[in-house]
């Protein structure tokens, strides 16, 4: 019975939530507070900075001109100045860490050693990188266990099964779920008390090799191992990190922005489409699939009640408008016929083409006319696009004008069951309008989460805070 299931709380620690002994100290009185009505498990990101001094020992290792051992000392001493100002010296935690990055520091020199003999390769990078995160879980487990707490370490690669696709690796979650409940659930299971660290970002593939999940992986791997103990336990992941939450609208751009305090996972998942980095965008795909809740909260404030609640369901506030969001730099492509035959037929072979050839497509605009064809795709493919259009043997100069408009951006007011709601696109189109912004084509995601306008670049940040002061005005 769901409700007779122990409560778990998942909690992942960014790099900016490891940097100091404040940091620190800091992390052990959210501890404090938590331990005593649940079990908890951590997900550590390396400490600050590490992940990129790393890739840059990687990528200077393989180049025959650096020596690269003085900056196999910069992180030995990054590491080791924390070890002194966390860790008292007298105590048996000291002696094991400091062993523990002499060992792992002199691996790293004899990798170094290694990559300038072969070739660069995409497993000893993440092999490489993935030390940051090794080092910082080992650290905060015997930090939290000199601090009186019972805590136990494991490496993620023990339990996170990935595809090989190096530096982008997938989880293989049916997999992973079963060393999960092999390997972490049982030491979980034994002792409520015991807080449990695990390395974030990475895993490894079926031949045992270190594979990493993308920049901001941890917050990825927090929710593969919420995922792994989605039956044994009843879940929740808090997300520790430098902002309060998800906000309304960009900050840069809008004159006015408020925090979202609920939010499901399919508007979440819409925002980071457009743009918003707070969590690694596959870590909601994941959470959506356990449906389990999650919290993104300021490290800074604990205790604070601004925080923004992430849950399958969609909490309905009084505005059904969650968000303003924007892509800023687009282009814009329209394919013409010249002659009567539509191109419903060819619209396969075109996006076909396109996704082979790896490019994005933004948005895809309707027309009332068959003869043409409109589609967004990012700034940088403009180019490429134009090539690949021009030389496919689908696509003669008698069937088309390729016309690419590059000073281009995408406004979107974002909220779930928009489209069925009344009034929005009406409310878009007038509010732009006595603003003077001309709206070149509009496109709906087929979520029915979005309602999207593409306008002149120029008029970008305008449309923002028009449609903000529109729909939100708060
Ligand atoms: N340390 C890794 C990075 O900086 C993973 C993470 O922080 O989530 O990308
Ligand atoms: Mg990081």
């Amino acid at each position: 019975m769901e409700t007779s299931k122990n409560s778990l709380v998942i909690m992942k620690f960014g790099g900016s939530c490891l940097k100091n002994r404040n940091s620190f100290i800091q992390i052990t009185n959210i501890i404090k507070k938590y331990i005593k009505s649940t079990r908890l498990l951590i997900v550590v990101s390396a400490i600050q900075g590490m992940t990129n001094k790393l890739i840059e020992f990687y990528e200077k290792s393989c180049s025959e001109k650096y020596n690269c051992d003085l900056l196999v000392e910069e992180i030995y001493n990054t590491h080791i100045q924390l070890v002194d100002d966390i860790l008292d010296k007298n105590q048996d935690e000291y002696d094991e860490t400091v062993e523990f990055l002499q060992t792992n520091i002199e691996e790293l020199k004899q990798l170094g050693r290694l990559i300038k003999l072969i070739r660069p390769s995409a497993d000893i990078y993440d092999l490489v990188v993935s030390y940051g995160e090794k080092l910082s879980n080992f650290l905060l487990s015997k930090y939290l266990t000199s601090k009186g707490y019972k805590s136990n370490y494991i490496f993620s690669d023990k339990i996170i099964r990935t595809d090989d696709n190096f530096g982008r690796a997938l989880p293989l979650l049916e997999e992973t779920e079963v060393l999960i409940k092999q390997k972490l659930y049982p030491i979980l299971n034994s002792d409520k008390n015991n807080i449990v660290c695990v390395s974030g970002y990475y895993g490894s593939t079926k031949d045992n090799k270190i594979s990493t999940l993308g920049r901001g992986g941890s917050d990825l791997s927090a929710a593969i191992l919420a995922y792994g103990l989605r039956d044994v336990f009843m879940c929740k992941i808090i997300y520790w990190k430098d902002v309060k939450g998800f906000l309304n609208a960009d900050p840069r751009v809008a004159k006015k922005t408020s925090l979202i305090r609920n939010i499901s996972y399919k508007e979440a998942k819409e925002l980071a489409f457009f743009g918003t980095k707070v969590l690694h965008p596959l870590c909601l795909d994941v959470n959506e699939k356990s449906k389990i809740p999650s919290e993104v909260r300021f490290f800074n404030e604990p205790e604070s009640e601004d925080f923004t609640t992430i849950t399958e369901e969609i909490v309905q506030d009084e505005d059904i408008i969650k968000a303003i969001t924007s892509i800023e730099k687009l282009s814009m492509v329209t394919l013409e016929s010249d002659t009567m035959v539509p191109l419903s037929g060819t619209a396969s072979k075109l996006f076909s083409l396109l996704g082979d050839n790896n490019i994005n497509i933004v948005f895809i605009s309707q027309s009332s006319s068959e003869n043409n064809i409109t589609f967004g795709i990012e700034y940088e493919d403009s180019m490429k696009v134009s090539i690949l259009l021009r030389n496919s043997d689908f696509f003669g100069e008698k069937w088309f004008k390729i016309k690419i408009d590059h000073e281009i951006s995408l406004v979107a007011v974002i909220g779930a069951g928009i489209l069925h709601k009344p009034g929005i696109a009406g409310k878009v189109f007038t509010s732009l309008g006595e603003n003077q912004i001309n709206i070149k084509a509009i496109a709906q995601g087929s979520s029915e989460l979005n309602f999207t306008a593409i306008i002149d670049r120029e008029n970008c940040k305008k449309a923002i805070n028009v449609l903000y002061d529109a729909f939100i005005g708060k």
